[in-house]
């Protein structure tokens, strides 16, 4: 079986193609100034930022008001693969362009979106998201931060954690707590809070990936005091809300888990020629071997990721979305794990980029996460035998 897009599609990657030859930025811009952490933004991704925004080349399902030119689905699909092939960031704040922004058009104001939204699109600020707390992750509605209204503003007090970014984010998309007195759904609220308000502490957490470069972090809140007019959509609505902003990531998520599995691979697809070659007989045959369980899985990955992306499509839920996050954050790393095992020592080398090539210890280490941010495999798995499966809850 070939899948195939449209000719129309087809044209449509070409287009994309030959605007990404003139305008990405080169790889010495890159390296020079490398993107350290998911809400830096060096000077080269600024501008490129804004480029991809007046192009329309941003978000090209969005209309070009909002950096994009009304896309359909097909065509946003055929853009996210190239652009992720090209070896170029899309965005170097991953959550501010696929979660924050997204959030803030759909519940935010005519102002937040004018001084949050627009800026963020504009390259020139960048968003974290807070939602986790020591004693909320997987189970979200469990946060205790407080915002306290008081005249025309909001008192905050509590501590986030694992926030990815927040040490060079502007704003902070906040998820607290605004009535501790109903049910835990129902007394949440998002703010926006910008980080440089007195009483924010951003620390840092050590990382084995990139100890001196780290990415998540602690937030204390600490009396801080934001406007009232911060507030994102209704008071104690943040529940709801929070579905929206975790749809954006799941729907991110899923995109470029096939995406990313299938730049793996080719990497693999480089690495593996001559290293199997070297390999004594019966070591090459074990290794052969895993390399092609990781190719196998490569295209099983992509086959869900178009099954549950034509369901979508047809306005149908995507039971696959968890199917798809469960089994492709596995196969991917496995397929960090043989690439390193492959290379040996050489996958030592370590390099500050966020963006990771297979074969290195960077990426093995880096790869751990996928299994529990967006949604640990444990809950995929519950979500599976209760949403897909129709199993009662546990
Ligand atoms: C790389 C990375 C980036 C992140 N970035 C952000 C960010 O930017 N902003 C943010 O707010 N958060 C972020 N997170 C946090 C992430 O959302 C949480 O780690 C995740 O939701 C899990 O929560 P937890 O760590 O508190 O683990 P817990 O929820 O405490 O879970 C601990 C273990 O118990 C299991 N478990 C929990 N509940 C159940 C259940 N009901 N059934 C079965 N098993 C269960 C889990 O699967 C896990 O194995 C990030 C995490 C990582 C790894």
């Amino acid at each position: 079986m070939k899948l195939r897009f449209e000719s129309s599609v087809e044209e449509f990657r070409q287009e994309f193609l030959a605007w990404l030859a003139d305008n990405r930025p080169t790889a010495e811009e890159m390296a020079a100034d490398p993107a350290v952490s998911s809400a830096h933004c060096p000077e080269w991704a600024k501008r490129w930022t804004k480029r991809l925004f007046d192009a329309g080349w941003l978000v090209p399902g969005w209309p070009p008001e909002r950096g994009g030119r009304n896309a359909g689905a097909h065509e946003t699909l055929v853009y996210l693969e190239e652009m992720s092939r090209s070896g170029v960031p899309r965005t170097t704040n991953p959550q501010g362009l696929g979660i924050v922004v997204p959030s803030l058009l759909d519940y935010g104001t005519p102002d937040q979106i004018e001084r949050y939204a627009m800026p963020l699109l504009h390259g020139e600020i960048t968003a974290c998201l807070g939602m986790s707390e020591p004693d909320a992750g997987s189970d979200l509605a469990n946060l205790k931060t407080r915002a306290v209204r008081d005249g025309d503003t909001f008192v905050l007090n509590g501590q986030k954690v694992w926030t990815s970014g927040a040490n060079y984010a502007d704003f902070c998309f906040l998820f607290c707590r605004t009535d501790p007195d109903v049910p835990k759904h129902k007394g949440i609220s998002i703010i926006l809070l910008p980080m440089d308000t007195p009483g924010v502490t951003v620390r840092p957490l050590n990382e084995i990936v990139h100890p001196q470069h780290p990415d998540l972090n602690e937030v204390f809140l600490t009396d801080v005091v934001v406007p009232a007019a911060n507030l994102v959509g209704k008071l104690n609505d943040g529940w709801a809300m929070a579905n929206g902003s975790l749809a954006h990531e799941r729907g991110m998520v899923w995109l470029m888990s096939v995406i990313d599995m299938e730049m793996g691979m080719q990497q693999m697809l480089e690495l593996a020629p001559s290293i199997l070659e070297a390999l004594p007989e019966q070591e090459r045959a074990v290794a052969a071997d895993d390399v092609v369980r990781c190719y196998i899985e490569s295209h099983a990955v992509r086959c869900l990721g178009y099954r549950g992306f034509a369901r979508l499509v047809k306005g149908g839920s995507a039971p696959e979305q968890a199917l798809m996050k469960l089994f492709a954050s596995a196969s991917r790393q496995r397929l960090a794990r043989v690439a390193a095992e492959m290379r040996g020592p050489d996958a030592l080398e370590s390099k500050p980029q966020r963006s990771r090539r297979v074969g290195t210890l960077e990426d093995y280490f880096g790869i751990f996460g996928s299994t529990i941010s967006a949604g640990s495999s444990e809950i995929q798995r519950n979500i599976i035998a209760e949403k897909v499966l129709g199993l009662p809850r546990g």
